[in-house]
C-alpha cells in the first residue's frame, strides 16, 4: 500500500455522509465508504448497491459493504445500552457499533482514521453534542473520529492533530437547517442523493409495532428483518403468523426469500402468495387460508380447495375484509 492518508467512512448514502467525504477527498484523501447493511436500510438490496456504487463514484470514493446483520440481531438490536430513540431504533449504539467496527477494519485497509457524516445537534437523538461523546466512548475510538461537518465545533482529532487532514478547510454546522449542505452538495453536482430525513426502518412506527409484535411471539431471526418488511401481517389466534402480499411486486419479493421459519402458499385462483409460520396448528392454518381468499377474488359463497404445506383446507373468504383485519398487528 502507498504512503497515501486513507480513512475509513461510515456511509449511509445519505447527503451528510456523502459531503463528508467529498470533504476529505478534496483534501487529497482516500476515503473508502463502508455500508453497513443491518438490513434494516430502506430500499431492496440489489437497488440500493447500485444507488451506493454510482454515487460513490461520482464522489470518487471507493465503496465496501459490510454485512452486519447477523452481529446487529445478536449484540444490538434488542439490548441497546443508551437505549431507544422514539421507535425501535436504538441509533447511539447503532453508531458506535459501526464505528466500533471500522476502527476494527482500520490495518484491513491500511486506514488511518474514521470519518463521520454527523452533525452536531441535528437529530433529536444520535446527533447531539452529548451523544457523539456517548458514540465516541462506546465505540473505544476516541480521537479517531473525524466528523469533517462539524469539525470546527468539536476538539482537534488524531487527523487533524497529526496534520493528516486540514482543519480549516473543515466545517462547523450545527442544527436541522440544512442549506450549507444543500449548497455544497449543488456545488459539486452532487444529484439524486437519499432523502435527509430517512433514518433506517427502525425508525417507522408500523415497522416497531411489527418487531415488538415479533418478539412476543418468535426469536428474531436474519430472515425476519425482510418478512418483516412487505405485505399485510396478522397474527392468529394460535400464535401463528401471516403475511398476505399486497400487490404483484410483494407476490415476487415473497416468492425470492429463502425461508426456513415460514410456509408459502398460493391459493387456486389469481390473487395474493401468503407466508405463515412453520410451527402452527391446523386451526392457524386454515383461518389463515380464508384470510388470504379475503384478499383475492374469491367470492364469499364459495368454497375452494387452499393448500398450506401438506395440509389442504376447504374453506370460503370473509364476507368483509373488516373480518380479516381483525387479526391485524397493530
Ligand atoms: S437510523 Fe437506523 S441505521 Fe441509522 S443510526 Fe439509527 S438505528 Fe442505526
Amino acid at each position: 500500500m502507498s504512503n497515501k492518508i486513507r480513512a475509513l467512512a461510515l456511509f449511509s448514502g445519505g447527503l451528510d455522509s456523502l459531503l463528508a467525504m467529498k470533504l476529505l477527498i478534496e483534501q487529497g484523501i482516500e476515503v473508502i465508504g463502508l455500508h453497513f447493511d443491518t438490513g434494516f436500510g430502506g430500499r431492496a438490496s440489489e437497488e440500493k448497491k447500485r444507488y451506493l456504487q454510482e454515487i460513490a463514484d461520482k464522489i470518487g470514493a471507493k465503496l465496501e459493504i459490510v454485512d452486519i446483520k447477523e452481529q446487529f440481531i445478536q449484540e444490538i438490536l434488542f439490548d441497546p445500552k443508551y437505549g431507544y430513540g422514539k421507535n425501535f431504533n436504538p441509533c447511539i449504539d447503532c453508531h458506535a457499533n459501526m464505528i466500533r467496527i471500522a476502527k476494527a477494519l482500520l490495518p484491513r485497509y491500511d486506514a488511518h482514521f474514521i470519518i463521520s457524516g454527523e452533525v452536531v445537534g441535528q437529530r433529536p437523538m444520535s446527533q447531539r453534542f452529548d451523544a457523539l461523546k456517548k458514540v465516541e466512548n462506546l465505540s473505544t475510538a476516541d480521537g479517531l473520529i473525524l466528523r469533517p461537518l462539524s469539525a470546527k465545533l468539536l476538539p482537534p482529532t488524531i487527523p487533524e492533530q497529526k496534520g493528516w487532514v486540514d482543519r480549516e478547510k473543515l466545517l462547523g454546522i450545527s442544527g436541522r437547517s440544512r442549506e450549507v449542505q444543500m449548497e455544497l452538495a449543488k456545488k459539486w453536482g452532487i444529484e439524486n442523493y437519499e432523502s435527509p430525513s430517512g433514518g433506517c426502518l427502525l425508525t417507522d412506527e408500523n415497522f416497531s409495532k411489527k418487531i415488538r409484535d415479533h418478539i412476543a411471539y418468535d426469536s428474531f431471526d436474519v430472515e425476519d428483518i425482510e418478512v418483516l418488511k412487505w405485505g399485510r401481517h396478522f397474527r392468529l389466534p394460535g400464535g401463528a403468523k401471516l403475511v398476505v402480499s399486497r400487490n404483484k411486486d410483494e407476490n415476487e419479493k415473497l416468492r425470492s426469500l429463502t425461508l426456513s421459519k415460514y410456509i408459502l402458499f398460493s391459493l387456486p385462483l389469481p390473487g395474493p402468495l401468503s407466508l405463515i409460520s412453520k410451527n402452527t396448528g391446523p386451526e392457524d392454518k386454515e383461518l389463515a387460508a380464508r384470510i388470504a381468499l379475503t384478499y383475492s377474488k374469491a367470492k364469499p359463497d364459495e368454497t375452494y380447495e387452499v393448500s398450506i404445506g401438506d395440509e389442504t383446507f376447504n374453506v370460503s373468504p370473509f364476507a368483509s375484509k373488516t373480518e380479516a383485519q381483525r387479526y391485524f398487528i397493530k
